[in-house]
């Protein structure tokens, strides 16, 4: 609840924040409040960490730097996605992904514990988001419910780096930190230790409360939570499957060496069963500047008024500018209607070509066109779809395109234009519109976004349509 004084604070912070629209509290963390709120431009809706300055040391800023420059460099579809952060003179304003299901921790409380597959479902999940941070050398040393958010697909992901520390070879992590009760023995032992497989403990304790909705390791008092720890002695899990149980006594080990690693708790068949897809294939290798240009999400910023070759440039060129905060969250909301995070595979493009490609092979008439305010780019033809497709390919012939068809509305492009080393393919895909209007939709799949442009372009001022 806010009192009045909130209000007016918040009106202040809306003057600060002038491309996002504040909304209600979500929760309390170590250094601030996290806020709902509203990307203007493009509607989306994102959570706020609202850092105040005056309230945090140097030391502490230093740990909140730390967070955000970890955050900035994941991509992963199980950990909370950081769009931009905004600095001001009062405030830094860390600006997220927003999950809209609220803490796995109260998910627990609410529901106890789990069915065996849907805790599977969550580990399995937890498991591919931890093993990516650890390839990018990142441990994030504070894994329990509260920093597993869900979203409402009943997807978790991974908030909350404050804690986490980049590995480097040579050094080991000297401080003790996080959650006494998913903290790993030699943690609270204030060893030297190496780092991941702080977190596989962690992830052991989750699983076991996720299984039995209660936690392996607790205690009234610290010191006596502390020695259970380090004699890594549990209450039997006897309703969980044998095959379960294995998993977590291969976890809750308190010799770190000895203790299952991530790629062992993949082999597992525990793990395995019911894996999806997407996550049996390796984690994405995916950061900002391996990106390819989604060429759906940069129409969509045409439509709202950018100017393409500038949102073009500025993603080559990994600004940090107004147009790569909205073409990022644009992409990311794109992400989530195809609904990867689930059982699908992860795709480099939205989906609408592989569906209409399904349609196309079934019908000889085209498809309805899908959502269409999303289709500025594409090309209206009032001809019959036989005539505008044999239009088409005439100007293709004439820019010298190869194609291959799919389906009877759906080709697939080639263009080596004459001053390019490299050829472009894309695609092209003939949609029904209202009435008996046809929409052709070009859509890049590979090659520079700025030849791909030309086609476009070249195309526009030669189709008669
Ligand atoms: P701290 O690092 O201080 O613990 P967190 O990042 O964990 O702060 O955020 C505190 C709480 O705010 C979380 O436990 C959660 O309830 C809520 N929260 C944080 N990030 C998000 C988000 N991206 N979407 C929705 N709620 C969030
Ligand atoms: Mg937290």
């Amino acid at each position: 609840m806010e009192s009045s004084n909130g209000m007016s604070a918040s009106s202040c912070k809306k003057a600060m924040l002038p491309r996002y629209k504040l909304g209600k509290t979500l929760g309390h963390g170590a250094f601030g409040k996290v806020k709902l709120a509203v990307h203007t431009l493009t509607g989306i809706k994102v959570a706020i960490k609202i850092l105040e300055r005056q309230s945090i040391d140097e030391y502490e800023a230093q740990k909140v730097r730390k967070e955000i420059d970890i955050m900035r460099q994941l991509f992963h579809p199980h950990i909370v996605r950081l769009f931009e952060v905004v600095d001001t003179p009062a405030n830094v304003y860390v600006v997220m992904e927003y999950m809209d299901s609220g803490e796995l921790f109260y998910y627990l409380t609410e529901n106890g514990k789990l069915h065996e597959d849907e805790a599977r479902h969550f580990f399995q999940q937890i498991i591919s988001g931890v093993e990516y941070c650890h390839r990018h050398l990142v441990v994030h040393r504070d894994l329990k419910p509260e920093n597993l958010l869900l979203d409402s697909d009943r997807n978790v992901k991974i908030a909350d780096f404050g804690l986490g520390n980049i590995m480097r070879d040579g050094h080991f992590l000297k401080t003790c930190c996080g959650s006494p009760n998913y903290a790993a023995p030699e943690l609270i032992s204030r060893r030297l230790y190496a780092g991941p497989e702080v977190d596989v403990w962690s992830c052991g304790v989750i699983l076991y409360a996720l299984l039995c909705g209660r936690l392996p390791f607790d205690d009234d008092n610290i010191p006596g939570l502390y020695a259970k720890i380090k004699n890594g002695v549990y209450p039997a899990a006897n309703h969980v499957s044998e095959s379960g149980r294995d998993l977590i006594s291969r976890i809750l080990v308190v010799d770190p060496m000895r203790r299952i690693s991530i790629p062992e708790i993949r082999r597992h068949p525990w793990f395995r069963r019911q894996l999806p897809r997407y996550i049996s294939m390796s984690s994405p290798n995916a950061s900002g500047g391996t990106e390819k240009i989604e060429i759906d999400a940069v129409k969509e910023m045409v439509r709202m008024g950018f100017d393409g070759r500038e949102v073009i440039v500025s993603i080559q060129n990994h600004l940090h500018n107004e147009a790569t905060v909205a073409y990022s969250m644009l992409l990311h909301s794109f992400s989530r209607e195809q609904g990867m995070q689930l059982d699908n595979p992860i795709k480099e493009n939205r989906g609408h070509s592989d569906a209409a490609q399904m349609v196309t092979t079934l019908t000889a008439t085209p498809p309805v066109l899908p959502g269409s305010n999303n289709w500025t780019l594409g090309f209206k033809s009032l001809a019959s779809p036989n005539e505008t497709m044999s239009d088409v390919l005439k100007v293709f012939h004439g820019l010298n395109v190869r194609w291959k068809r799919i389906g009877h509305y759906n080709m697939k492009c080639l263009w080596l234009p004459p001053s390019a080393v490299d050829a472009i393919k894309f695609e092209i895909q003939l949609y029904k519109a209202s009435g008996e209007k046809y929409v052709l939709d070009m859509q890049q799949l590979n090659g520079p976004p700025f030849i791909f442009l030309d086609i476009c372009a070249a195309f526009q001022a030669q189709v008669v349509v």
